[in-house]
């Protein structure tokens, strides 16, 4: 993730990762109090870098930071600009970038009257390959939204996805899949899901799961495409029933299932609305005309 060069965004100065330090007597190492995002920068087809959707991942960045009560005084523009600036440091241009929003030294459950925040930026492959994946029903349900603000990126949101992801690689799968508290279809632990039955898509709904921006890009390229796509819960016997399935998120961004559980898809990743939506992503992001591209 980084090397002794590589320059970070950290409270308003471009420093060395190497030499930057962090409180150990802070709520968010302790307690798993802290948000962050996963946003990622194309090389675009004219030449040029861009973040994607950079505007979305930081109002998303404040409202998880608002919903766990953490002050938050940063405007979007302030930290586009410093995150194009550790891009040009790092010389990167396919790049992930995590912003961290965290507390000061606090011990306790009080609340904090200041935030922290880091920005990295480092070159990383698609999070879950580019092959069909083998996915499992996790036996670990998604944190219930009666007990944690689940719409937010929390830090510690992500034991669960730990947990969940560690468990399907020991079973020799690639990804999980969590159920929500009431035993429906919820999401993977770092991404959203869609399936396809009968020519349409389905998803669930905003509630028990985190509200993707590819999610909300995979729709808007649906409307494109005319592809009709409903958000309602499922059970994963019916996603059993499907004609094929994938993952959708930043770093994931659309990837296809070849199985879930012990049943692989009957139709063929390559004849799929998923495919089509896969290409046309790669286009939006590098912005890049239809039917031109597809670097994979
Ligand atoms: N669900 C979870 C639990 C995630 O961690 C992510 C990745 N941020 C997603 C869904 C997909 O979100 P996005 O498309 O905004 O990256």
């Amino acid at each position: 993730y980084y090397h002794n060069n590589t320059i970070i965004y950290l409270n308003g100065a471009y420093v060395k990762a190497a030499e930057a330090t962090t409180d150990f007597f802070g709520q968010s190492l302790h307690y798993g109090y802290a948000v962050f995002e996963g946003i990622r920068s194309y090389q675009t087809a004219s030449g040029e870098t861009k973040i994607f959707k950079a505007t979305e991942h930081y109002e998303r960045l404040k409202q998880s930071a608002l919903a766990l009560n953490m002050p938050y005084h940063w405007e979007p523009d302030e930290l586009i600009e410093a995150t194009y600036e550790i891009l040009s440091q790092n010389n990167l241009q396919n790049a992930y970038i995590r912003p961290v929003v965290y507390a000061p030294a606090n011990m306790s459950f009080n609340p904090n009257n200041e935030s922290y925040i880091m920005i990295a930026a480092w070159e990383m492959g698609l999070f879950l390959g580019e092959k069909l994946l083998r996915v499992m029903t996790s036996s670990f349900q998604r944190p219930n939204p009666k007990g944690f603000r689940i719409e937010a990126k929390a830090s510690g949101h992500y034991v669960n996805s730990i947990l969940a992801s560690q468990e399907a690689k020991a079973k020799g799968f690639d990804e999980a899949l969590l159920t929500d508290m009431n035993g429906y279809v919820a999401e993977g632990p770092g991404a959203n899901v869609f399936f396809e039955k009968n020519g349409k898509l389905y998803t669930p709904p905003t509630g028990n799961i985190l509200p993707g921006i590819t999610r909300a890009t995979v729709m808007e390229i649906c409307k494109e495409l005319n592809v009709p796509v409903e958000e309602r819960l499922f059970t994963t016997d019916e996603l059993k029933q499907a004609d094929s399935a994938f993952f959708c998120g930043t770093a994931a961004e659309v990837i296809g299932w070849q199985s879930f559980d012990e049943v692989t898809f009957p139709a063929k990743w390559e004849n799929t609305i998923g495919r089509s939506i896969q290409q046309a992503y790669k286009n939006r992001v590098t912005e890049a005309a239809k039917g031109e591209l597809i670097k994979k």
